[in-house]
């Protein structure tokens, strides 16, 4: 019986195209179409949008973007295996899904996409945060991407929101919210795997902000909250040596107390800790 897009149902479609999970690609396959086609509605409005999708397998997400009226998808797909499945989505939406066989931190996707673009995925866990990472820190800003809505391991998702004095405030959170609007949309049990993985997953959707919530060169801002979660339990004195050697009286500046943790410091003291150090560098 075809499922309600018309198409067979993904169970179906993995039979016939023998698509045995393989776990080195990262592979745990949404089956439940309802699921997926919420996972779209979680990337807002895609009427008139381009949409990226990374990793679209078997093709789930990729109906449900296409049924919830993404004027086009790219999709990239490293497992050749799965390029029959997403042809017949192709013919069955003519012109508004083009599929890249190749591997998504090497495909060079702008040229192939026009603005609104939005990117949706349900990550293969292998590289969801190396693609994550990427699209969050383009040297100019905004990106080329309105929004990410994207599946990952439930702790990376809450690595993504987290807020100053949580375990999991790190990198991943300054990095995501001084440039993004970060909130958890959706969690999933590992039943609704295809394998089931071994841990919950869930949503994030991320939304690029016009510029970013406070000004910081990016690079500066990189480098010392990088140093100070490397040593996340050393003070920032010790931690931030190797950023200035008056790091001291640096972060007095920018009132933060010298004997503070990283895990203990807002975005927008680390944004005024990297402008004083940007200044204290051009004297
Ligand atoms: N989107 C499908 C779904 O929800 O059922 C599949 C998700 S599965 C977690 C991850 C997908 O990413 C797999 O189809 C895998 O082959 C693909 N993949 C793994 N590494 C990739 C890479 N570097 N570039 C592109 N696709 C990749």
């Amino acid at each position: 019986m075809a499922a309600i897009d018309g198409l067979p149902p993904l169970r179906e479609v993995i039979r016939e195209h023998e698509l045995v999970a393989k776990k080195q690609l990262g592979q745990n396959f949404l089956l439940d179409l309802n699921l997926t086609a919420k996972i779209a509605r979680a990337a807002g409005d895609l009427t008139g949008c381009d949409v990226l999708e990374v990793g679209p397998g078997p093709g789930g997400l990729t109906r449900g973007l296409l049924a919830e009226g993404a004027r086009k998808v790219l999709a990239v797909e490293k497992d050749a295996r799965c390029l029959p499945a997403l042809a017949e989505i192709a013919a069955h939406y003519p012109g508004r899904l083009e599929v890249i066989n190749g591997d998504a931190l090497e495909v060079d996707v702008a040229a192939h996409l026009t603005p609104p673009i939005k990117i949706a995925a349900n990550l293969p866990y292998n590289v969801g945060t190396e693609l994550l990472v990427r699209w969050l820190t383009p040297r100019d800003w905004p990106p080329f991407w309105e929004s990410l809505t994207l599946m990952f391991q439930k702790e990376v998702a809450e690595r993504i929101v987290a807020k100053p004095g949580s375990k999991h405030y790190g990198r991943l959170a300054l990095l995501a919210q001084w440039r993004a609007e970060a909130r958890i949309v959706m969690v999933l049990p590992p039943e609704a795997f295809t394998p089931a993985p071994k841990v919950h997953s869930a949503v994030v959707h991320l939304r690029a902000l016009p510029a970013p919530r406070y000004p910081a060169d990016a690079k500066i801002l990189s480098e010392v909250v990088a140093a100070g979660f490397n040593q996340r339990r050393k003070m920032l004195r010790a931690s931030l040596k190797g950023v200035s050697p008056q790091i001291e009286a640096l972060l007095e500046e920018a009132g933060i107390a010298p004997t503070e943790r990283a895990e203990r410091v807002s975005l927008e003291q680390f944004c005024t800790l990297a402008r004083i150090v940007e200044a204290a560098r051009a004297k």
